[in-house]
């Protein structure tokens, strides 16, 4: 487990101050405790270490001790010997002195005596008697050393040292009568002498010297005791420090080398000292042998120690790092809305994260170390859950997930997802399966209400009428139909090329259609603006059918642009639209026909007037013919009334013949002026016979219009003739028999420019129900009316955009009349058309 600095156990306040030193330690943070931890066994290596230099150092000096101590010993050991040696020789000397002195041996004898002296003395190099002139008298030299030893006293003057030494050793003795030892003398490399002069006493008088000389060299061989000279170097060192002789060859003196011992070289004085030297060789190699390799292995403890150290520091950056990803990941885990359940190999439950307790309503405890069957699986679930484990555990989940229900603790039940992976652990084996949980209730009824909304749509669109497409329309992939309803693929197949053709009118591959495409955007520029879609009718000889076409772009599932068309299929409508246009053509010149049929008598009394004009003023000139009154000048004039009369009958034929003659609807720049004079003309017949006055006002500079001037007169004479009617039928006074028609130009807030027409009557109205029912073809409150008059004005005044409407004329609350208003729009004909002045 993993455990923070504050985990750590609290100790009592006593047990604290009883440790100062554990106090002390806790107080410091864990980054210090663990430099600390880290410090000890460094600090103990050092201790070591110097523990092991100290017990050197003293082993060491022990030793040197002791060997100074040896070779002290060893040193005076030799010196007594070579010391009790020379004694002896000197004791030997002094008798053959005192028998040479006595006379009691000759020159011979005592040739003899030293030869046999030497013979047992190898250190002897030479025996020689000196008179006391220095004269030699005998000498006698071993046979292996005669080449070597030159002869002993040279002629005075000479500076050969050893003479020179001889000399002075000679005089010595003669003054003091004893045995005096001369300095050492070195002859050549390998030989120095020294002498001893014995005085030789003839009756109290000096007598000259015995003189022997001794081989430093030999003697150092002889007396040195081959122990010693295997232990210790043995060197005779004069007074100048210099070597005599030594039992190593060529040994440096090294005075001051604490294993030095130098001992006075009695008897022979003069300076010189026997020197022994301790090799140590043994001591000080496995002394430092050791050393070496116990600081050897010091090192290599420290060292490895820092690498443990360094080591340690690492390990505790990584734990650090470790730990704050644990924290981080336990957050991640404790906030998501995930359920995680951690299982071991055999099912049983490891881990779960509080979402996944949230989400079922058991606690962790419920939960963990509990085998198959698990709490939140539905009792009647558990054979579908045991399956799916088992799967779960042989690893053989599907990687989009498993959909399965899931119950809460108190007994309801949820749909959820869930994932798993197996769970790896550090040594890179599996341990268990991890699942991961997500409820999906609410995604489910989504899914759920998708899919239904989906197949409703789909059923909407393939049960419609219509033809649905999309094509695609991007310039890089080329044309592509992306959907066909049923309707569609019933009526084109599935080719794109009718979708093509029919947004194109006919256009067989389609080019308008692309384009019509922006080259900047992509985008068709006018149409991808439209908010609707503007249809279109179009033919398809092929099917001999109409089909309504609409069209519009849109933004395709998968983000290209495509356009969407609908068509319908409009053939049975166009054809009933094309009859009913026939019909109302019909009925437009029917009901001229009837208007001209109900203006009858009136036409014909209208008729009547100048035809009786024309009978009178024929019979007016038969008479006066008759009688001869008839002037040339008189018949000319009688004859011009009767032609304007017959012109004026002719007129009124001419003008109902033009408003009934059956034509085609023609829309034409209009004069207003000439649909009001026209319109009047006819009108006036049937005011005439009714006695209903009319008057008229037209505005100032109208535009022309552009309408079927026939079906306009058409609409203004059935609303004066209604008008009309109404006074006449209401038997009005003569004073009240008034039409009044006004065309001003006005601005009308659905249909913009307009020009209005209104018909006010002085008739008795129209009540509420009537007004409502005006425009029902063959509505009629007359007994002889037809009721398709204003129902044919409303469907003209529409057909060319304009407006109709009927309204009582009140004087406070009695009605006093009846207004009919129609505009009719200026349209976009007005505006290039420039204004003329109306006559
Ligand atoms: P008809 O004139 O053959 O009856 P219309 O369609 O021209 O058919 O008129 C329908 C009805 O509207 C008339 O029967 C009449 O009742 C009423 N009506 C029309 N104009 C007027 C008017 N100016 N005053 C009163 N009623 C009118």
């Amino acid at each position: 487990m993993l455990w923070s600095p504050q985990d750590r156990p609290v100790q009592s306040g006593t047990y604290a101050r009883q440790r100062p030193l554990w106090s002390w330690w806790r107080r410091l943070s864990p980054s210090r405790q663990d430099r600390f931890a880290a410090l000890a066994p460094l600090l103990s290596v050092l201790l070591f270490l110097a523990a092991i230099v100290a017990a050197f150092w003293y082993l060491r000096n022990e030793e040197v001790e002791r060997e100074v101590e040896s070779v002290k010993r060893d040193a005076e050991l030799v010196q007594q010997q070579i010391r009790l040696r020379l004694i002896e020789n000197q004791e030997q000397l002094v008798r053959i002195a005192r028998e040479v002195g006595t006379r009691t041996i000759n020159r011979e004898q005592f040739i003899g005596q030293a030869e046999t002296l030497v013979r047992s003395r190898p250190e002897i190099v030479g025996l020689t008697w000196l008179t006391s002139s220095r004269q030699v008298v005998a000498r006698h030299t071993p046979p292996d050393m005669l080449t070597a030893m030159p002869r002993l006293a040279l002629p005075s003057g000479s500076d050969d040292p050893r003479t020179t030494e001889g000399r002075a050793v000679f005089n010595d003795a003669r003054d003091l009568r004893a045995p005096v030892y001369g300095r050492p003398v070195r002859l050549d490399d390998h030989l120095v002498v020294f002498q001893v002069h014995v005085p030789v006493i003839d009756q109290g008088a000096f007598a000259g010297t015995l003189v022997a000389e001794y081989s430093v060299e030999s003697m150092l061989r002889y007396f040195v005791p081959a122990e010693v000279s295997r232990r210790r170097v043995i060197s005779l060192v004069d007074g100048d420090d210099t070597v005599l002789a030594s039992t190593v060859a060529g040994a440096a003196p090294r005075a001051s080398t604490p294993l030095v011992y130098s001992v006075a070289f009695a008897p022979v004085g003069n300076g010189v000292t026997l020197r022994g030297e301790g090799y140590r060789t043994s001591v000080g190699l496995i002394g430092n042998t050791l050393f070496w390799m116990v600081l050897a292995l010091s090192m290599l403890t420290l060292w490895m120690l820092l690498g443990t150290w360094r080591h340690m520091r690492r390990r505790l950056q990584i734990q650090g790092a470790l730990v704050q990803e644990t924290n981080f990941r336990r957050a991640m885990e404790n906030s998501m809305l995930t359920g995680m359940r951690a299982m071991d190999l055999e099912g049983r439950i490891t881990y779960v994260n509080p979402a996944f307790c949230a989400m079922t309503g058991f606690s962790e405890a419920e939960l963990i170390g509990h085998l198959p069957p698990f709490p939140h699986w539905p009792h009647d679930r558990l054979e579908e859950n045991n399956r799916l484990l088992a799967q779960e555990l042989s690893g053989r989940s599907p990687a989009g997930g498993i959909e399965v229900k899931v119950m809460r603790k108190d007994g309801s039940q949820f749909d959820a997802r869930m994932y798993v992976s197996p769970l790896i652990d550090a040594r890179g084996q599996q341990t268990g399966w991890m699942t991961s949980m997500t409820n999906i209730t609410e995604a489910k009824r989504i899914r759920d209400q998708l899919s239904a909304s989906h197949e409703r749509f789909t059923t909407v669109l393939e049960g419609l009428d219509a033809a649905v497409s999309v094509m695609s329309v991007s310039a890089a992939q080329g044309t592509e139909l992306l959907f066909a309803n049923r309707s569609y693929r019933l009526w084109f197949g599935a080719d794109s090329h009718w979708h093509a053709r029919l947004v194109g009118s006919g256009d067989a591959d389609g080019q308008d259609a692309e384009d019509a495409i922006d080259g900047l955007s992509g985008l068709p520029t006018a149409e991808i603006t439209d908010v609707g879609s503007d249809s279109r009718e179009v033919y398809v000889g092929e099917t001999q059918k109409w089909y309504e076409v609409r069209t519009r772009y849109l933004q395709w599932t998968d983000g290209r642009l495509a356009q969407m068309l609908i068509a319908t299929d409009i053939t049975s409508r166009r054809h009933m639209e094309e009859a009913a246009a026939l019909q109302a053509d019909r009925a437009q010149e029917t009901s001229r026909l009837i208007t001209m049929g109900e203006m009858a008598s009136s036409v014909a009394h209208e008729l009547n007037q100048p035809l009786a004009a024309i009978t009178n003023y024929c019979n007016g000139m038969l008479t006066r013919q008759r009688n001869g009154t008839l002037s040339g000048e008189d018949l000319i004039g009688a004859l011009e009334k009767t032609s304007r009369q017959a012109q004026r009958a002719g007129q009124i034929i001419h003008r109902i013949r033009a408003f009934v003659k059956r034509s085609e609807p023609q829309r034409q720049p209009t004069k207003i002026t000439e649909i009001v004079e026209d319109t009047l003309e006819l009108a006036g017949i049937e005011l005439r016979r009714r006695n209903v006055a009319i008057q008229s006002y037209v505005a100032q500079r109208m535009p022309l219009i552009s309408v079927d001037p026939i079906l306009i007169e058409q609409v203004l004479l059935n609303l004066l003739k209604n008008a009309a009617e109404a006074i006449d039928n209401a038997s009005l006074p003569p004073g009240r028999r008034k039409i009044e028609l006004r065309v001003t130009p006005r601005h009308d807030s659905e249909i913009g420019g307009a020009i209005e027409f209104s018909v006010r009557d002085s008739g008795p109205g129209m009540p509420e129900d009537v007004i409502k029912r005006i425009y029902e073809a063959f509505f009629s409150t007359k007994s002889d009316g037809m009721g398709i008059g204003l129902s044919l004005c409303r469907s003209i005044i529409e057909s060319h955009r304009g407006r109709i409407r009927a309204e009582n004329l009140y004087n406070q609350d009695s009605v006093v009349g009846c207004c009919f208003t129609f505009v009719l729009p200026v349209g976009h004909f007005a505006e290039t058309t420039k204004h003329i002045e109306q006559s």
